[in-house]
């Protein structure tokens, strides 16, 4: 500190002087373009120490000049010694301080004549040298502390919860919104409080890099819980020694909550739309079925194009439904061993239709005794039909869809590739995002609410899974998703990959009925009770 330099500069010019049988010393200290004088051993009593702020005399300033340390025996004799000085001071005896940080000058003065010898001069240039060293430490130290203590005023200003501990989890530094968020038992220099449900995820992080997650802390003073989002990284030296853990603790209840209505509404506006819709749908069905007389080709026409109209607003409206349901963990998986290849064979049987009228061929590739593995079988197909149907969709007429699966040891690998139009490498990664949909050139195919791969990613998550898609434009796409077989599984041999057999989807590809069958057919199985 501050009070610290002065001492030292003060102790400096006192010790100086009782080597130098108790010689009047003065320490002088380059500030800028200054010499001030910063120390003097006799001082009056009240007095102790100097401001700061005195200009150093002119013999300092005359010395310094001279630049190396020297003995001078009789200052009367000098012509070097400003005038002033000459009455008072008959001996002088002084050596530079020239270290970086710490320049000026350490002097010596005696009224008799010759009163310091030879030695007296290597002491004081000695002394000098260890009294340079040690202020400029002294000052290296003061701007450290000053330079923390502005960081430490940052970091408490900071909006979010700041909080290092130590290896030993002690808490090294928690700042004001970390005491709010963390309670009263969170103090500097004390063991982090052992019952926080941060004390997990502190744990972890000694062995991860860094990773985000959410939290809920205990209220202090009886308000409903905090949701923070906590950030922590483990911090290691240059030689990989774990040196604690950085939290940074962000406050998300009201966004949480925030979001929370937003999906009410959304789910909540999503189901008012519901039952109309279904309605038109149901009596749209009713007409074309001829029970309200007949119809005109053009009526015919039209009504077919409202019908498929209200169906398409019928999947927005259901996948919007469904995130909303997945997003806020109100579905639940029901676990029991599923046959990937049974449930791919009932997705292609669902989607030959689609995919006759695309003109798009259905393949499956599957090994033989691909096994189960623990999964919701309703999801899952969910989750297929969805891929699949989209490859439909965005792969034009003439081309192929191929439903695979692997065994990849631990896990399986389901994918579904097209011959479509593929997605541009920079949109790959979002395709997964809620709401986002690739700006494609051209026509194209009709969309959907954005939903359908974010609810795909949500499901194959919640089954300890992860999608992903390989794409190149304009050749075709293939989307993966790896399922693990799970703890019912494991002690299950694992399958060597045999090769895969190719065959063809039957009724998808070639023609069974005309066009126009196919329409009625499908008007029939969705004719409302
Ligand atoms: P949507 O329900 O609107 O189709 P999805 O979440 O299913 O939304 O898909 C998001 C976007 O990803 C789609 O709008 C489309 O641009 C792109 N996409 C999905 N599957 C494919 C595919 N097989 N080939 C090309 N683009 C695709």
């Amino acid at each position: 500190s501050d009070l610290t330099v002065s001492l030292l500069l003060q102790g400096i010019a006192q010790i100086a002087s009782r080597m130098l049988g108790g010689a009047q010393c003065f320490l002088a200290l380059q500030e800028g373009d200054a010499l001030i004088l910063r120390a003097a051993s006799h001082l009056p009593a009240d007095a102790p120490q100097l401001a700061g702020s005195t200009p150093a005399d002119p013999l300092a300033r005359a010395l310094l000049a001279r630049g190396n340390a020297a003995l001078v025996g009789n200052a009367r004799r000098d012509p070097d010694i400003p005038l002033s000085a000459r009455s008072s001071v008959v001996s002088i005896l002084y050596a530079p301080l020239s270290e970086p940080g710490a320049q000026g000058l350490l002097y010596a003065v005696h009224p008799a004549a010759d009163a310091f010898i030879q030695e007296d001069l290597g002491l004081l240039q000695l002394f000098a040298q260890q009294a340079a060293i040690a202020i400029k430490n002294a000052r290296i130290y003061q701007k450290l502390q000053s330079k923390t203590a502005d960081l430490e005023a940052i970091l408490q200003g900071i909006g979010d919860g700041l909080l290092v501990v130590d290896p030993q989890m002690n808490v090294i530094m928690a700042n004001s919104v970390a005491q709010e968020l963390l309670g009263p038992d969170l103090k500097s220099g004390e063991p982090f409080p052992a019952h926080s449900p941060l004390i997990p995820l502190l744990q972890q992080a000694r062995h991860e890099e860094s990773s985000t997650q959410e939290i809920n802390l205990p209220p202090h003073t009886g308000e409903a819980p905090t949701i923070c989002q906590a950030t922590l990284s483990g911090i290691n030296s240059a030689d990989g020694h774990h040196q604690g853990v950085v939290a940074v603790l962000r406050d998300i209840t009201e966004q949480k909550e925030l979001e929370r209505l937003r999906a009410e509404a959304m789910s909540a506006v999503s189901h008012e739309l519901r039952t109309p819709l279904h309605s038109i749908s149901g009596f749209v069905d009713l007409i074309l079925m001829g029970k309200t007389g007949g119809l005109t080709e053009v009526q015919r026409d039209f009504l077919t194009t409202v019908k498929q109209q209200a169906t398409h607003l019928q999947h927005i409206i259901n996948d919007l439904l469904e995130f909303s349901r997945l997003e806020y963990g109100q579905t639940r998986l029901t676990l029991e061993p599923v046959d990937l290849s049974a449930l791919a064979e009932s997705v292609l049987r669902k989607l030959a239709l689609m995919a006759q009228e695309n003109r798009v061929r259905l393949l499956k590739a599957f090994p033989e005794d691909l096994g189960t593995l623990p999964g919701d079988s309703v999801r899952l197909e969910q989750v297929l039909s969805n891929l699949v149907d989209n490859a439909i969709k965005f792969t034009p007429a003439e081309g192929m869809v191929t439903v695979g699966a692997e065994d990849s040891g631990d896990t399986l690998r389901l994918w579904v590739a097209d011959t479509g139009i593929g997605i541009p490498l920079e949109e790959q990664e979002r395709v997964f995002a809620k709401y986002y949909q690739v700006g494609h050139n051209g026509n194209m195919p009709r969309r959907g609410a954005g939903l359908g791969l974010a609810i795909c990613k949500s499901i194959v998550e919640q089954h300890g899974g992860s999608i992903w898609v390989e794409s190149t434009p304009n050749r075709g796409s293939t989307f993966y998703i790896e399922l693990p077989k799970g703890p019912p599984q494991q002690d299950m041999q694992a399958q060597p990959t045999t090769s895969n057999q190719i065959t063809s989807w039957p009724g998808a590809f070639i023609p069974l009925f005309p066009p126009e069958a196919h329409s009625l057919l499908r008007q029939k199985s969705s004719i409302p009770d």
